[in-house]
């Protein structure tokens, strides 16, 4: 089949026709577009002979005879041209790997602060950005029209390639074009667009409402199609916005659970009563301890239905409680004495072996800093800990 007819173009067309129609057909039969792989491969086989001027004089003269060099498709990708025609030219765009189908622009991402109440409660912020879009004045052309004139010297590809034959091979070499500085276009200084000058995109600043929705997770990712930069034959980045969830003071987060601190004092612990656990949306829960259901320091209960909602369905997880008895600061003679009455008898002390030396020793109180000390391990091995653990569990140092 001719080279001519697999573009759909008469063989005078000129290099701006002939890149149009293979744009259009390379569009259309793209394979990223379900397209067919080998027809898309053939067409753009064909443009790139009749793009180069040699070759195509080659081919014109001599048919396909005249391109035994790398003859058809044997030169470049297909998928390398395709991208360097619709700009480019792969890498410094998209990010990163090899664009597929019409060039897609960078994606923006942004984090947003989400406290966990937020997350509990679910909220609407709102993020100004600024971005490029298409230059209404010149629709993105960047001139009046006709203005911009391919650059004849790359053909509108912002490159140049240079061949080399080492032995039976050829080499193929790209450069960008200077004489356009890789843009594949010349304006003139007269017709350039006045709104633009001539970049085809202006700065604009838009502002998205982010919903952050009940039971997202820190990490999530909330898409906005196509709302990062605009380009001439690009489609448009995402925006992308990650969800940042910020430590709370005293809810900890495992997905929809959550676990709380509580301080009991010691009459409720021992005798029952209430305790009130303040909760996220300004709601608190009085929860009853029942009598005779002693409560010891650290004792963990749960509060079912009371954790974060899970994403989507809203469904609530568990509210763990990590009960921390208070004890009296100091306790009067009377109640001394209502207490020897009160509780069990003192446990007698552990008997010993008869050969045992029992010596008699005084308790001496420590301050804040001391006790620090003393519970955290030798410096030498509390930062081989740290260093090979990161998120291991730390020294507790504040226990009642
Ligand atoms: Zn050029
Ligand atoms: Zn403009």
């Amino acid at each position: 089949m001719q080279l001519y007819d697999l573009l759909g173009v008469a063989p005078s067309a000129s290099d701006s026709e002939l890149k149009k129609s293979f744009r259009k057909k390379a569009l259309s039969l793209h394979p990223d577009k379900g397209g067919d792989p080998e027809k898309f491969k053939e067409v753009t086989g064909a443009y790139e002979v009749l793009s180069d001027p040699s070759r195509r004089e080659a081919y014109d003269r001599y048919g396909m005879d005249g391109l035994s060099e790398g003859g058809m498709g044997g030169g470049m990708d297909p998928q390398d041209l395709f991208s360097q025609l619709f700009g480019g030219g792969g890498g410094f765009f998209g990010g990163g790997g090899r664009p597929s189908g019409p060039k897609k622009g960078k994606d923006l991402v942004h984090r947003v602060k989400a406290t966990l109440e937020d997350l509990y409660k679910g909220k609407i912020s709102k993020l100004a950005l600024q971005k490029h879009v298409i230059c209404k004045s010149c629709q993105g052309r960047g001139g009046k029209d006709g203005a911009v004139r391919t650059c004849n010297s790359c053909h509108g590809q912002g490159v140049r390639i240079a061949l080399r034959q080492i032995g039976p091979m050829v080499q193929q070499t790209q450069q960008p074009c200077t004489d356009c500085n890789g843009t594949g276009e010349i304006i003139n200084e007269r017709d350039r667009c006045k709104e633009c000058r001539g970049k085809k995109v202006n700065q604009e600043r838009k502002v998205l409402e982010v919903r952050i929705d009940k039971g997202m997770e820190d990490g999530q990712q909330i898409t906005f199609k196509e709302e990062a930069d605009q380009a001439p034959n690009t489609i448009p980045g995402d925006v992308i916005i990650v969800v940042d969830e910020q430590p709370d003071p005293r809810f900890k987060r495992k997905v929809n659970d959550l676990f709380v601190d509580a301080e009991v004092d010691l009459l409720t612990a021992l005798a029952g009563g209430k305790i009130v656990i303040e909760h996220f949306d300004n709601h608190a829960l009085s929860v009853e301890v029942p009598a005779g259901d002693i409560i010891k320091p650290g004792d963990m209960k749960v509060l079912r239905g009371q954790g974060m909602p899970s994403y989507r369905h809203h469904e609530m997880g568990d509210l763990y409680v990590n009960l921390k008895v208070k004890f009296p600061e100091s306790l009067s003679a009377d109640q001394l004495e209502a207490l020897e009455k009160a509780l069990p008898p003192r446990s007698l002390p552990k008997s010993l072996p008869n050969d045992f030396d029992v010596e008699d020793v005084v308790m001496d109180t420590i301050d804040d800093g001391e006790a620090h000390r003393a519970r955290t391990k030798p410096s030498t091995t509390a930062e081989m800990d740290e260093d090979e653990a990161g998120g291991g569990p730390q020294v507790q140092c504040a226990q009642g």
